[in-house]
């Protein structure tokens, strides 16, 4: 049997239950509970302080831009803020992290009851977010390889008290493309609003899977094993497919699934143990006495909600509804706040919804990624693509010349109308203009001119052809047309 075939028949047996846990940097300037600067690839140890060094009698104080931004990416996934939450200190040791616990937050956290919607194959799906709550991040451990034949680990601080959000989903997702897409779209959607860049290979996002089977058709969860700090979307989704097999080979061989925590191997595409329940860790948690509890009011709640940005599904949806663009097309408009803010700016000059999308999707997008560009540093601006399109629905530009004109803007960052003056391109609709290239075409043609006098009407469409050729593309075709019907009587 294959492999897929293999996986297929594993799912008709048991269905997969996800859970992840993903792991988000906050993009604030300073730490979160000291102003020592968040730079990434700073000198090991250098932005370092009494607080994030864990200093006996050093005290945090909670950063207030950390907490709107958790805020935000709180209401982004529709959660419910907490107007009182508290931090509490997760107890355990760990080289890297010099206090000996993590300041996060436990059984009231600042945010819950939140969903995120993604796309499958069967169409919308919610999947529920069970909490936001914010925390520390502990510094890094490097390890180095030998030295001297010793083996080296080296730590560095300097991560030390980043800022983080844990967001917690509900045990909703059914299929390692579930998982997927769930982790697209949180990542979309706090891109977005500006919460994070969400850099993975700077470990800005980071994911723990938790995954069970049970049978088909059963109600009661399996006990699930935990894949830890899986850092692409795409080892998470193996990592995951991986342990679907897995766990079905044991229940198939009547043995029990251990609840533990296991590592992904990159290199061998296999999860493998890394400490089972026995040996997990007993935090005890308890209120962080160092802070005061966290309180937000009214005002502060919707100063942050009406600083959020449109989300992308609400903004696909708009221009569905609004300019009639497809389903496609708004995804791909909408995929990156840049790209949208680039079009309704265009659309703004353009007047012209559908054919503006045309434009960004199809040729400016081209043009981008052959000079792998993105469209924020687009030479061409979007007032010029937005006049591009105008002229073009004046019938002052035909949509041959203009895509001929676009990449000219492209490299000069000069505006249509610009160019057209300069290469003598405008488009030929004034009639009196017309008329002279049309006698011409009309004299140089007897033949046709007589078969069309002789009821072959069609052949209008050659004579045109002949007049636009003249006119090296400029005359307008409609205007010849008429020109050219007047004529021949
Ligand atoms: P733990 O106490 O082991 O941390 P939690 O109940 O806090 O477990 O859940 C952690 C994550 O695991 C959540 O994302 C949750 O949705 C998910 N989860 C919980 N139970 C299961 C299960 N049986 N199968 C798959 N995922 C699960
Ligand atoms: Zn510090
Ligand atoms: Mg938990």
């Amino acid at each position: 049997m294959s492999a897929s075939a293999a996986a297929a028949e594993i799912l008709t047996k048991y269905e997969p239950v996800i859970g992840l846990e993903v792991h988000v940097q906050l993009g604030t300037k300073t730490k979160i509970f000291c102003s020592c600067p968040i730079e990434f690839g700073a000198a090991p140890n250098t932005n370092v302080c009494p607080v994030c060094l864990g200093l006996p009698g050093a005290l945090p104080a909670l950063n207030r831009k950390a907490v709107d931004l958790a805020i935000a990416a709180g209401l982004a996934l529709h959660c419910r803020i907490n107007p009182f939450s508290r931090f509490a200190r997760k107890n355990y040791f760990y080289p890297d992290l010099p206090k000996g616990y993590q300041i996060s937050q436990y059984d009231q956290p600042l945010a819950e009851h939140g969903y995120v919607d993604i796309l499958t194959g069967e169409g919308k799906k919610r999947i529920g977010v069970t909490r936001v709550h914010m925390e520390d991040d502990a510094g890094k451990s490097i390890h180095d390889g030998f030295k001297d034949s010793d083996e080296y680990t080296y730590v560095d601080l300097n991560r030390s008290g980043t800022p983080l959000i844990e967001i917690v989903s509900e045990p909703d997702m059914r299929s390692a493309d579930e998982a997927y897409a769930y982790l697209a779209e949180v990542k979309q959607i706090l891109q977005y609003i500006g919460v994070s860049d969400c850099d993975m290979e700077k470990g800005q996002l980071r994911c723990d899977a938790n995954v069970s089977l049970r049978p088909r058709g059963a109600e009661k969860f399996g006990t699930k094993a935990e894949v830890k700090n899986v850092n692409s979307f795409r080892y998470v989704k193996m990592a995951l497919e991986y342990e679907i097999e897995r766990q079905a080979e044991l229940l198939d061989a009547g043995e029990k699934v251990v609840q533990e925590t296991r590592l992904y191997d990159v290199d061998s595409g296999r999860t493998v143990s890394m400490r089972s329940k026995e040996h997990a860790h007993d935090y005890r948690y308890f209120p962080e006495p160092d802070l005061v509890p966290l309180r937000v009011s009214e005002h502060r709640l919707n100063e942050v909600r009406h600083s959020l940005p449109e989300l992308p599904p609400d903004r696909r949806e708009r221009y569905v509804n609004e300019y009639g663009l497809r389903e496609y097309d708004a995804q791909v408009l909408t995929a990156a706040r840049e790209t949208g803010d680039y079009y309704e700016a265009a659309v703004r000059v353009s007047a012209d919804g559908r054919a503006t999308a045309n434009w960004v999707v199809g040729d400016l997008m081209g043009l981008l990624k052959a000079a792998g560009k993105e469209i924020a540093e687009s030479p061409v601006p979007p007032a010029h693509l937005g006049e591009l399109v105008a002229l073009i629905n004046k019938g002052e530009l035909s949509g041959k010349l203009a895509k001929e004109i676009l990449p000219k803007m492209f490299e000069i960052g000069d505006a249509p109308s610009a160019i057209m003056e300069r290469e003598g391109l405008k488009q030929i609709s004034d009639s009196g203009a017309l008329e002279k290239i049309v006698d011409d075409v009309i004299a140089a043609n007897p033949k046709q001119v007589e078969q069309y006098k002789g009821g072959k009407t069609a052949v209008i469409g050659f004579l045109v052809g002949q007049v636009m050729k003249a006119s090296r593309g400029q005359a307008n075709p409609g205007a010849v047309n008429d020109v050219l019907k007047q004529k021949l009587g």
